[in-house]
């Protein structure tokens, strides 16, 4: 897709898929952040105003062709380049090592995923609220997960469950060939086209659906990764992944633990624990 040179909004698509019971709740946010610290920041912080900032695709043999057209930031130092880097800084400091991840997370203006009045926030360490009682996930918990899932190798297919505002997403395009992300909130899609339109990134698909069915039509995918936590990973998701494939979700609900599962075979998958977290709930159906 990157090939044909087609760009934002002409390579996103929707799927609708029919509305199921949904009981829409607040929680979230990873690690420490909760949705707590997320209203708290909201409200310590003063606005400041959106602006563009450099986001310099990185290379890392065949994803290099991704791009992330902006302008260039200038003013507010709040937003700066020299911000980012920072909050770059402390993601590495807290144990994320793949450089790729880094540097992806060094070219995604955050602030212009946020609502203008908290792009001075941008940049610490939190989640933020996105409205609709939802969150964009801590920095941290975004490298941490995309670096477990890469594990160090080439990301053909990835798919995210939660666009949210479509940061992750927007991460994910720098180190994955093609991105395909679910939003089950109707309002949020809209939010993360909006958001990654300016951007013109060319590899990601955002739909409108139920991430808890997956994407059949576009399956298997070598990555999968769950911005919502269920009791349980839905089975529709274990059957989209290829052979050697990775999913990282968070799973519990008052308690959450994040969960590699590695599928081994065709009937085989491989699960293991890792660190404590905390998200927003997966829900059925869409709203
Ligand atoms: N990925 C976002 C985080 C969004 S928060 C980021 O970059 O910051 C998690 C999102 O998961 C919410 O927007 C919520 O609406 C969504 N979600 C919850 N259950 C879902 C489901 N079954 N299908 C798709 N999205 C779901």
């Amino acid at each position: 897709m990157n090939k044909d040179g087609k760009r934002f909004p002409l390579s996103l698509s929707s799927v609708v898929d029919a509305p199921g019971k949904a009981t829409s709740r607040p929680v979230h946010s990873p690690k420490t952040a909760t949705q707590q610290t997320a209203m708290q920041n909201a409200m310590t912080h003063g606005p400041v105003k959106k602006q563009f900032a450099t986001g310099q695709p990185m290379s890392d043999g065949n994803i290099s062709q991704n791009k992330i057209t902006l302008e260039s930031s200038r003013g507010s130092p709040l937003v700066s380049d020299a911000v980012r880097r920072a909050m770059v800084a402390r993601v590495a400091q807290q144990g994320v090592k793949d450089q790729l991840v880094l540097s992806a997370l060094d070219a995604i203006p955050r602030h212009l995923f946020v609502q203008s009045g908290l792009a001075s926030q941008a940049y610490i360490d939190a989640s933020l609220p996105i409205g609709h009682h939802q969150t964009i996930s801590q920095p941290y918990i975004v490298a941490r997960m995309t670096e477990i899932m890469r594990d160090g190798g080439t990301l053909h297919r990835v798919l995210e469950i939660g666009t949210g505002c479509g940061y992750q997403a927007a991460v994910l395009s720098l180190v994955a060939k093609e991105v395909f992300s679910i939003e089950r909130i109707k309002a949020l899609h809209e939010l993360a086209k909006n958001n990654l339109r300016p951007m013109r990134i060319a590899n990601i698909r955002l739909h409108y659906g139920d991430g808890m069915l997956g994407l059949p039509q576009v399956a298997p995918f070598d990555g999968i990764i769950m911005a919502a936590a269920g009791m349980e990973v839905p089975k529709a998701l274990l059957e989209q992944l290829t052979i050697g494939g990775r999913l990282i979700a968070p799973v519990g609900g008052a308690k959450q633990v994040l969960q590699l599962i590695q599928r081994t075979a065709k009937n085989e998958w491989k699960s293991s624990v890792l660190e404590h977290c905390h998200f927003v709930p997966l829900h059925q159906g869409v709203i």
